[in-house]
């Protein structure tokens, strides 16, 4: 009695027709995005609210940018999301394994098998393979790498295009490599619109689309050091409301020399403590650029927040808000600086002990450029992993199938029913090759089958060649996939399974609270009392 009251206005499911509705929305959810995975997957055109259109092959993107309100579909993209912030990649793997095993339970359950017996089943299968990776992996070397960060971005852009970033990326990752760590938010991007995908290039240092503010100024030397201010060398902007009383002809010029003589006074102590350069967030006055080119301090102005926040990384330098106060250990070091033409436009470059690498995104259309910088961010997050832990798995579908083979033998040694559900994982983790062959217009059981038979008789190593739908040795043409993005599919994808596995009863709140007002009025305006 008390619980009907406190329920009184959610909708309930409960125990199989709960797990039966998540189910659906998995499998729905999967269906949205399972086209998009491999090279030969199909780009996905969205549409937002406002009419922008955006095509993409990314799953993850595919599936943040709906706007879903399933909570089970959510609780699966919120995987997909993980996948994309821990490994940068296999976010539509994690997706489609997950909604599998989803299916594959569904199905012992209606067989009668618990879903508690399906989850512990599922979680050993899962550690069994995490452990059964380890004979597959192959430790990379340069060229490898490189191949493995083209297979990342394969069937995102066109083929040169993959191949000149997954190059950038390697390259900028090697650049940002310090004591086995590389950070891939050392490397900044700027759009720069005009041109084709294939001039995007990348410098080392940073850049920044700027020019100093004087002619005179050198634009290149070092080392030197550098101050870094978060404000600007300006006269005092009145505010609107303030009154200056002017009682004598003489009293405006005696405030504007006042203010001057302060500029000039910042500028000697900038001077004082040994600055060569000066970068500043807002503008320079005339008087103080002046005083500035005199002193050879070469500036910058009207740099953007985030831009002094990376200078200040890259230098060491403190960010301080008035230069008139500024002391020799508010200083950071550069060791090079200049200035070049980048596109038909002028770059300042900046090196120094921690400035990493700056790539220069081009393209015809904003949402090219957009695209060739999130694929670009895939490629550095693939490389930087792969320069930390050199390690590859077999891709196009030679790992699933390689580890589908050892779990069914192991499965014949477990007693109960959890052998069931190992047996159903190992076949939601051959989803991957049967969707990779129907994607590239082949057939998905037949291709699975060719490749288990290729297993047997030829090793681990055999994955599908897309072009001809045969089995083929994935090592020779360079198609890999990183240990972690593996890894962690496998564990998102089973994690995500087993809590939507475990949930037998969906409480659906009423959402009063998102009707707009005046639609809440209609609605009390038709009386239900
Ligand atoms: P995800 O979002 O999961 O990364 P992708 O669309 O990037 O999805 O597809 C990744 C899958 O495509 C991996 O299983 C990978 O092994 C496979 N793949 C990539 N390139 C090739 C290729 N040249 N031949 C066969 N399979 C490939
Ligand atoms: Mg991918």
């Amino acid at each position: 009695m008390a619980e009907e009251t406190i329920l009184e206005s959610t909708q309930r499911t409960s125990g199989r027709e709960a797990l039966r509705k998540n189910v659906q929305a998995a499998i729905a959810l999967a269906g949205a995005v399972r086209s998009t995975l491999g090279p030969k997957g199909l780009d996905k055109l969205l549409v937002d609210d406002q009419g922008r259109t955006l095509v993409t092959n990314d799953g993850v993107t595919v599936l943040e940018t709906a706007r879903v309100e399933h909570p089970v579909a959510k609780m699966i993209i919120s995987a997909s999301s993980t996948q994309d912030r821990v490994a940068r990649d296999g976010t539509t793997t994690t997706v489609v394994i997950c909604a599998e095993m989803l299916r594959n339970a569904w199905q012992l359950v209606r067989q009668g098998v618990h879903p508690a017996t399906i989850a512990r089943g599922f979680a050993q299968a899962e550690q069994f393979s995490l452990d059964a990776l380890g004979e597959l992996v192959i430790e990379a070397n340069v060229e490898q790498i490189q191949a493995a960060i083209e297979t990342s971005l394969a069937g995102k852009l066109d083929q040169a295009m993959e191949k000149h970033l997954a190059k950038l990326s390697l390259e900028a990752g090697e650049l940002i490599l310090s004591n086995g760590r590389a950070d891939p938010t050392r490397v900044k991007v700027i759009k720069q619109s005009g041109g084709s995908m294939l001039d995007t290039t990348l410098i080392t240092g940073l850049a920044l689309a700027k020019s100093r503010i004087h002619p005179e100024m050198k634009e290149r030397g070092g080392p030197g050091s550098i101050l870094i201010l978060d404000g600007g060398l300006e006269r005092r902007q009145p505010h609107l409301d303030t009154k200056l009383n002017i009682t004598s002809a003489g009293m405006l010029d005696a405030f504007r020399k006042a203010e001057s003589k302060s500029l000039l006074s910042q500028v000697d102590n900038l001077v004082e403590i040994g600055c060569n350069m000066l970068v500043c967030k807002e503008g320079v006055d005339e008087e103080a650029r002046q005083a500035l080119a005199n002193h050879g301090i070469l500036t910058y102005r009207r740099v953007e927040k985030k831009d002094l926040d990376l200078l200040s990384r890259s230098c060491g330098a403190n960010l301080v808000p008035d230069a008139g106060r500024a002391t020799k250990q508010d200083l950071g070091a550069f060791i090079k600086t200049r200035e070049e033409l980048r596109g038909g436009i002028n770059h300042w470059i900046l090196d120094a002990e921690d400035s990493g690498a700056t790539l220069i995104a081009r393209g015809s259309t904003d949402g090219v450029i957009d695209e060739v910088e999130r694929c670009f961010a895939d490629g550095l997050g693939v490389a930087c992993q792969l320069l930390e832990e050199p390690v590859l798995l077999p891709g196009a579908g030679a790992t699933q199938v390689a580890l589908g083979r050892r779990l069914r033998r192991h499965a014949e040694s477990v007693p109960g029913r959890e052998q069931m559900a190992i047996e159903a994982w190992a076949d939601a983790l051959e989803s991957i090759p049967r969707a990779l062959a129907t994607n590239a217009g082949y057939d998905g059981i037949d291709s699975l089958l060719k490749l288990t038979a290729a297993h047997s008789l030829e090793g681990d190593f055999i994955g599908l060649d897309l072009i001809d739908g045969e089995p083929k040795d994935t090592i020779s043409r360079g198609v890999f996939e990183p240990l972690k993005i593996t890894k962690q599919a496998i564990s998102g994808a089973t994690e995500a399974a087993i809590s939507i596995l475990r949930i037998d009863d969906v409480l659906w709140a009423q959402m009063d609270a998102q009707v707009p007002d005046e639609a809440q009025e209609m609605l009390q305006g038709f009386g239900a009392e």
